[in-house]
C-alpha cells in the first residue's frame, strides 16, 4: 500500500496536512466531520467539498484500504461482510441487529494464534495483526451498510484482540474520543481467550470498558482438551485478573462458555462454574456450539436448558447467545474459512 489511509492522521496531522496544501483549517474540520460525524463512505460523499480538492485527497490519501467481498444476511436480520484487505486477506465483521440496537461485532486479527480446537478461526494460525485503521475501516463498512453508527461494539470476531493490544487500544481510543466517534467506554466489549498479560495492562488502562473472558470450563483439565497449550493460562491466574479488572475498572466481567457435547456440559461442570461465577462475582454467556467441522458436537437443548438453570438456581446472572446467523455460516471465522477452501 503506497497510500496514507484517512484515518491514520489524527485531527491535528489532518489540519496540518490541509494546510501544506493551501487549504484553510475549516477545510479540515470539514473532512474531519465528514469522517467521524457524518459517516462518509468515500471522498465522493463529501459534498461540500469541492471536485478538485476531493480528488486531490483521494490522490493523496486511501479513504479506507478494506473492500466488501461479500454480504450475507440471515433470516433473523444478523449480517455477515466478509471484508478484503490491501493484501488480499480476508476478515469478518457482523452486524447484529436487535430491537432498535444494533450491535457490530469486529475482528481484530486475521486468523488467530491461540487455535481453540471447535474456533474457524484459528484454525491456519495467525495470519497478521490488524492496523488501527482497519479495525476502524471494517466499523466504517458496517456503518455504511446500516447509515449510522452502532449502538454497541463487541470484539468478538476473528482475532485474540489483547495480543494486538497497541492497535486495538489505538482503535478504541478512535471510537470513544469526543473528538472523533465518540461511542460510550461502556458499549464497547472486549472478549478474551484468557491472555492474563493483556487482561493486567487493560486493567490498569483503567477505562470502563467491558471485558469478557472465554473460560470454557470450570478447571484447567478439561479446559486443556479445548484450548492447546501455546497461549493457555491457569483460570486461578485468569480469575486473579479478572478480580483486578473489576476492581480496577469499576465493571463486572462476563465469562463466556461455549457448551460442547459431552465436554464441559455437565451438571457437575454447571455447579463448579456457578462457584467460580459467585466468587468472582461475574456474569456467565452461554454459547452453545455452532458447527465449524470440528471433533465438537452441540449439547441438546434439553442439556443447554438444565446448565443454564442450575446457574440460575445458584443466583448467577445467566444469558445463552441465541442462534444467531447461524444458517448462514454464522459461527466466528467461518465465512473466512470457507472462501479460503
Ligand atoms: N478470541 C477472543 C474473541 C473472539 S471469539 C475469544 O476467544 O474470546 C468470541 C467468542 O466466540 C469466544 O467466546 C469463542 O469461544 C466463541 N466462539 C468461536 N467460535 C465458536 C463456535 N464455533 N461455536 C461457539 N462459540 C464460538
Ligand atoms: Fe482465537 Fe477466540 Fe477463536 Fe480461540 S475462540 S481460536 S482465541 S478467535
Amino acid at each position: 500500500m503506497n497510500k496514507q489511509i484517512i484515518t491514520e492522521l489524527s485531527h491535528e496531522e489532518l489540519i496540518s496536512a490541509l494546510k501544506e496544501m493551501k487549504q484553510p483549517a475549516f477545510r479540515a474540520n470539514q473532512i474531519h466531520d465528514w469522517i467521524y460525524k457524518k459517516n462518509a463512505a468515500s471522498w465522493d460523499d463529501m459534498t461540500n467539498l469541492s471536485k478538485e480538492l476531493r480528488q486531490q485527497c483521494s490522490e493523496k490519501w486511501l479513504f479506507n484500504s478494506i473492500q466488501m467481498a461479500k454480504s450475507v444476511k440471515s433470516d433473523d436480520g444478523t449480517e455477515k461482510l466478509l471484508l478484503k484487505l490491501h493484501d488480499g486477506e480476508f476478515i469478518e465483521m457482523v452486524i447484529i441487529p436487535a430491537d432498535t440496537r444494533i450491535t457490530f461485532c469486529l475482528s481484530t486479527q486475521v486468523g488467530c494464534p491461540v487455535g481453540c480446537l471447535f474456533c474457524a478461526s484459528g484454525r491456519n494460525g495467525l495470519v497478521r495483526n490488524l492496523a488501527m485503521h482497519e479495525i476502524i475501516g471494517e466499523f466504517q463498512a458496517g456503518c455504511a451498510v446500516i447509515g449510522r453508527i452502532p449502538d454497541n461494539i463487541v470484539f468478538m470476531g476473528i482475532g485474540e484482540g489483547l495480543l494486538n493490544y497497541e492497535n486495538l487500544m489505538k482503535a478504541v481510543e478512535r471510537l470513544t474520543e469526543e473528538k472523533y466517534f465518540a461511542m460510550g467506554v461502556r458499549r464497547i466489549t472486549i472478549s478474551t481467550s484468557g491472555f492474563v498479560p493483556g487482561m493486567l495492562k487493560l486493567a490498569d488502562y483503567g477505562k470502563e470498558l467491558n471485558l469478557a473472558i472465554s473460560l470454557h470450563a470450570p478447571n484447567d483439565e478439561i479446559r486443556q482438551k479445548i484450548i492447546p497449550g501455546k497461549i493457555r493460562y491457569p483460570i486461578s491466574e485468569i480469575m486473579e485478573a479478572a478480580d483486578i479488572y473489576r476492581e480496577k475498572c469499576n465493571r463486572m466481567v462476563t465469562l463466556e462458555y461455549t457448551l460442547l457435547k459431552d465436554i464441559n456440559d455437565s451438571a457437575a461442570c454447571a455447579k463448579a462454574l456457578s462457584r467460580i461465577a459467585r466468587e468472582h462475582h461475574t456474569k456467565i454467556n452461554l454459547i452453545p456450539y455452532n458447527d465449524t467441522g470440528s471433533e465438537f458436537k452441540r449439547p441438546s437443548t434439553k442439556t443447554i436448558n438444565t446448565f443454564e438453570q442450575i446457574l440460575r438456581n445458584a443466583d448467577v446472572a445467566v444469558s445463552v447467545r441465541r442462534e444467531r446467523g447461524s444458517d448462514q455460516a454464522g459461527a466466528c471465522g467461518q465465512l473466512r474459512a470457507e472462501h479460503m477452501n
